[in-house]
């Protein structure tokens, strides 16, 4: 089954609001294992929306739409859909009657082109939605379907879960994928340790950059979950091999959760002093699981500090502010523009203390300046995530 998802809206083309439904409604096929190959946004036009809706009737066999089936009259998908199919819509009595039930049960006056979302055309069946006041279209023709859902993601998405996905399920397939997650490291390099061992179209192996580092995604198609996970596994084993030493999690692991985890699991605390970063390593490391038991304090400074390549000065910074809170692990993150380059360059310095186990470590790193800030959280991460595991 080939699906495929067009969102209208004039909102989404300015920029306005992030599409979010998109991402949503490609994450729930795929767990289905119904193949995405198309995806298009379009502004509040009629003949441009019936233009995208002719295209995707004729090579998908579901066609899932978000947003225009508001009131007023720049929502305009019901109107396209019956344009497409060349039918005209009426008021059907008994969506009115639940619609100015709607109404009556909040004490909200219904206005007259409230109407609007009661109507349908003889091909379509109305999806009810319990959220708000416009129900979906489904409407099927010569056995494929175009699948019209309101724009609130909120709405949307209960419509999708209840009413749109069990009827779907019946795909003889599933998608599932494994992401291995790498730091320190750059793309092009993993893409090329990968390459010998790169399967051919099932299972795939993705490789993309994050803020966070690089991901490398595993997806296999199957029958059934068993049999998907199988798949996955040799060539995980195999990538594992290949990039194991920059590996830091999976999934849905983040850098922070899995600091956060071996904090916990070691009963260790922590304090952190940083500068160019912004607090944000702290944020990070505050809003982690546990961070009460194990974050004891933090300075967060707000000018650069650090002297190109002094770690010493860094350790120094660890132990004070380790010191200063009482904690059993104190982590530095410095920085300082790099003198003498081509191109504007920072320096991060970080260094993790831990004098119950008499061990220092640290890292020397070059960002570009705009992405100290986040880079600078990572490596701290980074080198604080290398010391609690080399125990
Ligand atoms: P309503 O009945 O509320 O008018 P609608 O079906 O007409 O709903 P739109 O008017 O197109 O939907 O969008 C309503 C709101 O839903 C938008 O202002 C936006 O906040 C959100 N929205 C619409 N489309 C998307 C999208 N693709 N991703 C995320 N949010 C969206």
């Amino acid at each position: 089954m080939r699906a495929e998802i067009i969102c209208v809206g004039s909102e989404l083309l300015l920029g306005d609001i992030t599409n979010t439904n998109t991402r949503y409604l490609a994450l729930r096929l795929s767990e289905l294992g119904i193949d995405l190959h198309y995806s298009t946004t379009v502004g509040d036009n009629r003949a441009r929306l019936v233009d995208c809706l002719g295209r995707a009737m004729g090579r998908s066999d579901i066609v899932l739409t978000t947003g225009g089936l508001g009131p007023t009259d720049d929502d305009i998908t019901r109107e396209a859909i019956a344009d497409l199919f060349g039918e005209s819509a009426t008021v059907d009595e008994a969506l009115a009657r639940a619609l100015r039930e709607f109404f009556a049960l909040r004490g909200i006056a219904m206005t007259s082109n409230n109407l609007k979302q009661a109507s349908l055309i003889p091909s379509a069946r109305a999806i009810t939605n319990t959220r708000g006041t416009a129900p979906g279209w489904w409407v099927t023709r010569e056995g494929r379907s175009v699948i019209a859902m309101p724009g609130p993601p909120g709405e949307m998405q209960h419509m999708w879960e209840n009413e749109i996905e069990p009827r779907l399920q019946q795909s003889d397939s599933v998608i599932r994928s494994r992401t291995l997650k790498l730091f320190n490291i750059s793309e092009s390099l993993v893409d090329s340790l990968l390459k010998p061992v790169t399967p051919s179209s099932n299972p795939t192996v993705a490789v993309y950059a994050k803020q966070d580092g690089i991901y490398v995604r595993i997806t296999a198609k199957a029958a059934n979950d068993v049999d998907a996970l199988r798949a996955i596994e040799p060539v995980e084993r195999d990538v594992r091999q290949a990039v194991g030493e920059f590996i830091w999690g999976s999934d849905n692991d983040t850098q922070e959760s899995v600091v956060a985890a071996l904090l916990t699991l070691r009963g260790t605390t922590l304090a952190i002093r940083e500068t160019v970063t912004a607090g944000h390593l702290t944020s990070l490391l505050a809003a982690a699981p546990g961070s009460e038991a194990y974050l004891r304090g933090a300075l967060i400074m707000p000018h650069p500090d650090g002297d190109s390549g002094n770690r010493e000065k860094c350790v120094a910074m660890a132990r004070r502010v380790l010191e200063q809170f009482g904690a059993d692990i104190g982590l530095a993150v410095q920085g300082c523009a790099v003198d003498g380059t081509d191109e504007p360059m920072s320096e991060i310095v970080v260094a993790v203390v831990e004098p119950s186990k008499d061990r220092v470590v640290t890292g020397v790193y070059r960002s570009r300046p705009h992405r100290v800030r986040t880079l600078g959280a990572y490596y701290g991460l980074h080198e604080l995530r290398r010391a609690l595991s080399s125990d």
